[in-house]
């Protein structure tokens, strides 16, 4: 049931993170607070689609 997922930065939209998430426990959209090197800071990150 794992699948593999991008997270994006919703602020600047850099793809930053390849993860894998349960289908069953998050069927909807993830999102995580990760870094993103680009804007050197934490954000949002959304799983894309
Ligand atoms: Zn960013």
């Amino acid at each position: 049931m794992r699948v593999n997922i991008t997270l994006e930065c919703t602020e600047c939209h850099e793809r930053n993170y390849l993860t894998s998430k349960n289908k069953r426990n998050n069927p909807s959209r993830m999102e995580l607070k990760k870094y993103c090197p680009r804007e050197r800071k934490v954000t949002v990150h959304r799983e894309t689609k």
